[in-house]
């Protein structure tokens, strides 16, 4: 179907006192209703900047935003900030990790999530409190006729993360950014609030961007995994794929983190070392060929000449020199090594 998010070549980049960061430096996908993608990466990939401008969110005097981010037909990028105060929290709505920076300390859990319903609908505050309550109940809060004049600090901390999540739907908004929603949060608690998402998707149709440094939580939630480095996507595809025969010596990394996968994981588990790159001076050729053990396979040095372009077929691609003979090459050094 018709992407209902639709970004194209992105860059954001920031002026420092040192120069020009290029925080995403050339990004596309597409997300389509009622759809889930997980943007995973180390941080400093570019993965949370990628949503905030998408969300109008960055500071215009230091930020320069090129390509385009269309939602659902309309362009963004450059959009008034009124077209974008309106479609923030009624078209697409956001949660983060922590709650506690979303809600204020000052007013009752009812109030904040009655005053953004009134001010995308007009409602009457009576409304608005009718309208809480029905989405707290909707996300689980137990006596949600009582809660609704509890303040944030009376809540534990799942229970903010789900207060947060009815703020952020209270207007049906059709694409949530959420943001390292349940990091903070302990296991089982993340679990609930994972199940809730997919509830909610699942009744309401909306399309999710995910973004996580958590494996297990892609594993978990998305559809498709998009994979950053060094403010560019160096792989995607749907997830079964990119978790079970991952293409990137990067993915490959990622994975190793990451053991407790249940079914095969054709990929050696190591750690990825080095650190990710400066973004002022981003390295030559490849991003990732500081760090990467299979560039010696690709000839003549072409990791650390020539950046590989990201090349998708039928949803499915990544950004690598390496061919799959090479990889599997490297792959049967690797564990006759071992
Ligand atoms: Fe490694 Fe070269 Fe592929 Fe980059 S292009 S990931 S350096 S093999
Ligand atoms: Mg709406």
């Amino acid at each position: 179907s018709q992407p209902f998010l639709s970004v194209k070549d992105l860059k954001v980049h920031f002026s420092t006192e040192d120069g020009v960061v290029k925080a995403v430096d050339g990004l596309s996908f597409d997300l389509v209703r009622g759809k889930t993608l997980g943007i995973v990466g180390e941080s400093g990939s570019g993965k949370s900047v990628t949503n905030l401008a998408i969300l109008g969110l960055h500071n215009p005097d230091s930020t320069k935003i090129e390509g385009s981010i269309e939602l659902d037909g309309e362009e963004l990028n450059g959009a008034p900030e009124k077209t974008l105060e309106h479609l923030r929290g009624n078209k697409m709505a956001m949660i983060f990790q922590d709650a506690l920076a979303s809600l204020s300390p000052y007013h009752t859990i009812g109030t904040q999530i009655g005053e953004v319903y009134r001010k995308h609908t007009g409602a009457s505050k009576a409304e608005s409190r009718a309208r809480a309550i029905e989405m707290l109940k909707r996300v689980g809060i137990p006596q949600p006729d009582r809660r609704v004049d509890s303040y944030p600090h009376e809540f534990s901390g799942g229970m903010r993360q789900r207060a947060m999540i009815a703020m952020a739907l209270v207007c049906d908004p059709e694409l949530l950014i959420a943001d390292e929603p349940t990091t903070a949060l302990d296991v089982t608690v993340q679990a609930q609030i994972m199940d809730l998402l997919k509830d909610l998707q699942q009744e309401f149709g909306t399309a999710i961007i995910f973004i996580t440094h958590d494996l297990g939580v892609i594993a978990d939630i998305a559809d498709d995994v998009l994979v950053m480095y060094g403010g560019r996507c160096v792989e995607r595809g749907p997830k079964a794929e990119v978790l079970r025969t991952p293409q990137h010596p990067y993915t490959f990394g990622l994975l190793g983190s990451m053991p407790s996968l249940d079914g095969p994981v054709d990929v050696p588990l190591n750690p990825i070392p080095g650190s990710p790159p400066s973004l002022l001076n981003p390295p030559t050729g490849c991003r990732f060929h500081p760090r990467c053990a299979f560039a010696e396979k690709v000839p003549d040095g072409r990791c650390a000449k020539e950046s590989p372009l990201l090349e998708i077929v039928d949803g499915r691609g990544k950004a690598c020199h390496l061919t799959d003979e090479q990889r599997r090459e490297y792959l049967t050094d690797t564990a006759a090594k071992a």
